[in-house]
């Protein structure tokens, strides 16, 4: 992702959520149990440790692939079914493969509308060795198991996709458009193709998330209804503490979601180490990361999806 220094060229997303119903029974009596009691940071870890392990995971490269295999037998352990996307694109790297890994949870009624979640997997490519274990490594980590916790949680009132995005950084060392975010955009504009984009209610994306000293940024582009409501569940559950980061302008693959309307989130800490210095470095590795922070992430994130499916209701 990339620190945007200019807002005009920003497409805020602006919808009305609804609030139809609240607290943890939806409006036709399924029930939204809690779920972030249920998240294991002890298995986040083991994921974000097995990424690294993997090295640098460049897109279109063979330990990406092998990475990918891990996520697709992870999510079928869950009961999930992942499919893969792939599609090439030109880039200023040449033509690169790409291929997103995507499994769906189904709601009590199948017609349900849809909560997407994402995390992109692959990590920059360096001229030096750079395994992303914050960058790339623990978002991808926390959503496993997120969609671990999801899956084994019965009846909802909304079907659940967690998309696991390639191509999210830059094949330039620069971030400059469109050389970002290949594999949310396509996935985003597949929806809109397909026209099902409607029924995506919103987009919860989660980058940079194992910091050790985990402040979530208050993104500017993100969804302000959908921050407060996130941000309100991490305080009133003694979290509050993550959302005091500083303010910015953030890029990153929510961008490709507010483009086709779906309003969303980026849960980010974009201050990793002294004034961002182990961001996009060789310092990106696992001793700047820890267990508490995925594991506060994966509470917030799903207190806070509990949180938004009961503002979002039910259609
Ligand atoms: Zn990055």
């Amino acid at each position: 992702m990339q620190r945007h220094l200019s807002r005009a060229a920003a497409s805020l997303t602006s919808v009305f959520l609804g609030i139809a119903c609240q607290a943890t029974v939806g409006c036709d009596g399924t029930a939204t149990a809690p779920l972030a009691p249920k998240f294991e940071a002890d298995r986040a870890w083991q994921h974000l440790s097995k990424q690294v392990e993997c090295g640098p995971r460049p897109a279109g490269s063979e330990a990406l692939e092998r990475c990918r295999a891990y996520l697709e037998s992870e999510l079928k352990s869950y009961g999930l079914v992942p499919k893969r996307e792939t599609f090439q694109e030109s880039t200023p790297g040449g033509t690169i493969e790409f291929t997103n890994v995507y499994a769906d949870f189904t709601g009590a009624d199948p017609a349900a509308d849809m909560i997407v979640v994402g995390s992109h997997y692959d990590t920059k490519r360096m001229t030096f060795p750079f395994v992303g274990a914050n960058d790339g490594g623990s978002s991808t980590a926390v959503l496993l198991e997120i969609a671990r916790v999801v899956a084994a949680s019965g009846k909802r009132a909304f079907s659940y996709r967690f998309v696991f995005f390639d191509g999210e950084e830059a094949v330039r060392p620069d971030w400059i458009d469109p050389d970002n975010t290949y594999g949310s955009r396509h996935h985003a504009l597949e929806l809109k193709r397909a026209g099902v984009v409607s029924k995506v209610r919103a987009f919860v994306l989660l980058d940079m998330v194992g910091d050790k000293e985990l402040r979530l940024t208050r993104d500017s582009y993100s969804d302000k209804r959908m921050y407060d409501a996130f941000e309100r569940a991490a305080r009133e559950n003694g979290l509050g503490v993550h959302f005091e980061g500083k303010a910015m302008d953030l890029r990153d693959d929510h961008d490709s979601f507010m483009a086709v309307g779906v309003p969303s989130i980026d849960l980010i800490d974009f201050e990793y180490g002294p004034r961002n210095a182990w961001w996009h470095t060789a310092d990106d590795t696992l001793d700047k990361c820890s267990k508490e922070s995925l594991g506060a992430i994966g509470k917030i994130t799903l207190l806070g999806l509990v949180e938004l499916e009961g503002m979002l209701g039910k259609k």
